[in-house]
């Protein structure tokens, strides 16, 4: 198969962290005969120093041509980047606001999965961590209450301020396919996340919904309220497979999920449109603190580069690959600075680097 990847490095660690991703993919598709092309492009902090805007349309041009986005991370350090002293249409975050929105990219998944050799780092209570889970949040991304109409007025002599939470049926249709599509990748299970004890808007989410379940006989669904789902994903995560909710919510579970997990450095994500192509990225910034200096964990952005082949190109086995090659490394005790935590007894010489993370993981491919 040919793959046409757009690749998005971007600043801080994203240069490293992408290397070592494109170093893994090269050695799949080496293995399984595949033909991989980089597009490389620039967005971000390095995009505003070469053509003072953080997107440009030729960026997007190349996106859109592409299968799919491999992205690094953008941002600089909040306080002292001079790119935080422009205005905020200007600065690093806005191309990503930008691309998510050109690329119609109005599907998040988030996988939240926790590795048992580092189940040290996980803050749940013993037995829970040693149960395991491996769950995945499918966040509605391009509406409700973040793209609802708002303003803030004065009324009656004080300040009083509206939010607008709408949801069309055909956005919640197709978040709720896509969700039902990728349960069916995994273990067959949709929790559809809602507050239809109150909102009106949940009440039509949760209609759609199973409207949509009914072409998916074999996904079982499951409706939950979603302040039950904030507790019961520190109570027992590994009840959840695949977690449907809307912008707000999915915002807010997941990073709860994430958190769960206890390390930032192995989270990917992926988002998607309504066709296969998707962008994907580490969930974690740019670590400008330890930018250049080789310590990045690169694993989040190597699985990221995983879960484009399980989601754009359906390669089942090249992704399996990935991520039994990233559970060998992590189980012989290899371990980056950030995961130590998790290790305290790490030797000296299962400490390693971003590069040297890479190596070790596209060598057991
Ligand atoms: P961050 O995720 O970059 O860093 C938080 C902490 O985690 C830091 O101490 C960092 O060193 C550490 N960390 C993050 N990734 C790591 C990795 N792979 N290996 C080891 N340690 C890692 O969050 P932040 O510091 O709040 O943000 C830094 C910049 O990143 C900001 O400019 C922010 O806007 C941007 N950002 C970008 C994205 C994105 O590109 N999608 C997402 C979040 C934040």
């Amino acid at each position: 198969m040919k793959l046409n990847i757009a690749c998005i490095s971007g600043d801080g660690i994203g240069p490293e962290i992408v290397a070592e991703a494109k170093k893994v993919l090269n050695k799949v598709c080496e293995k399984y005969g595949h033909e991989i092309t980089y597009n490389d492009v620039l967005m971000g902090g390095c995009s505003i120093d070469a053509y003072g805007v953080p997107l440009t349309d030729e960026t997007i041009d190349v996106c859109k041509k592409s299968d799919a986005v491999l992205m690094g991370s953008i941002g600089g350090n909040t306080s002292t980047s001079p790119w935080y002293k422009l205005e905020p249409s200007l600065r690093p975050e806005a191309g990503l606001l930008k691309i998510r929105k050109s690329l119609n990219l109005f599907a998040n998944l988030r996988p939240a999965f926790l590795y048992p050799e580092l189940k040290d780092a996980c803050p749940l209570k013993e037995e829970t961590a040693n149960k395991g889970f491996d769950l995945l949040i499918m966040r509605e991304l391009t509406g409700g209450l973040y793209f609802g109409e708002r303003e803030t007025k004065e009324v009656d002599g004080e300040m009083v301020a509206t939010d607008t939470l709408v949801y069309r049926e055909s956005e919640i249709r197709r978040i709720a396919i896509k969700a039902f599509e990728v349960a069916r990748q995994r273990r067959k299970k949709v929790i559809s996340v809602d507050k239809a004890n109150v909102l009106d808007s949940s009440r039509l989410w949760r209609k759609v919904v199973e409207e949509v379940a009914k072409d998916y006989p074999d996904v079982e669904l499951e409706h939950m309220l979603v302040d039950n789902c904030a507790m019961q994903i520190v109570k027992d995560p590994s009840q959840f497979d695949t977690v449907l909710t809307e912008n707000m919510f999915g915002d807010i579970l997941s990073d709860e999920a994430s958190m769960v997990t206890g390390s930032i450095g192995m989270l990917p994500s992926a988002s998607l449109n309504e066709t296969s192509f998707g962008l994907y990225e580490p969930s974690h910034g740019s670590a400008p603190d330890i930018a250049r200096k080789d310590i990045a964990n690169p694993i989040a952005t190597i699985l990221s580069a995983s879960m484009m082949l399980r989601y754009t190109f359906k390669l089942d086995k090249e992704a399996d690959a990935i991520e039994n090659a990233v559970k060998k490394v992590l189980s012989e005790g290899f371990r980056t600075t950030d995961l130590l935590g998790a290790s305290v007894n790490t030797p000296e010489d299962k400490k390693c680097g971003c590069h040297r993370m890479g190596d070790l993981i596209a060598e057991r491919i």
